[in-house]
């Protein structure tokens, strides 16, 4: 059925249908995050990370859903998570246009 999220949390954007997780991370204001499954490399971290767009590390334990932790100065280095940024929505996939 459209819209609905599997039992891990994960979903699918509706306009571009890439797979993603919606989730409210709570701080200290929480924060509803759209977050992109595609694990980056510490590369595409430091080329995703704008002051705008954060970085998240997506916990993943078996038989609960899936986690998304603020990444700050205590996160260890060597994290066995993959780490993923916020969903920047390419929008619709493309169609040929109609005219
Ligand atoms: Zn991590
Ligand atoms: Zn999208």
């Amino acid at each position: 059925m459209a819209g609905r999220a599997a039992a891990d949390g994960t979903t699918r954007c509706p306009a571009c249908r890439a797979p993603i997780l919606r989730q409210l991370v709570g701080h200290r204001a929480a924060l509803t995050v759209t977050a992109d499954l595609t694990p980056l490399t510490s590369a595409e971290q430091a080329a995703a990370r704008t002051p705008n767009r954060l970085i998240w590390c997506l916990v993943q334990r078996p038989h609960t859903p899936h986690q998304l932790r603020w990444i700050d100065r205590w996160h260890p280095a060597a994290c066995p998570h993959p780490h993923v940024t916020e969903h920047h929505c390419p929008g619709p996939a493309r169609q040929h246009p109609l005219f």
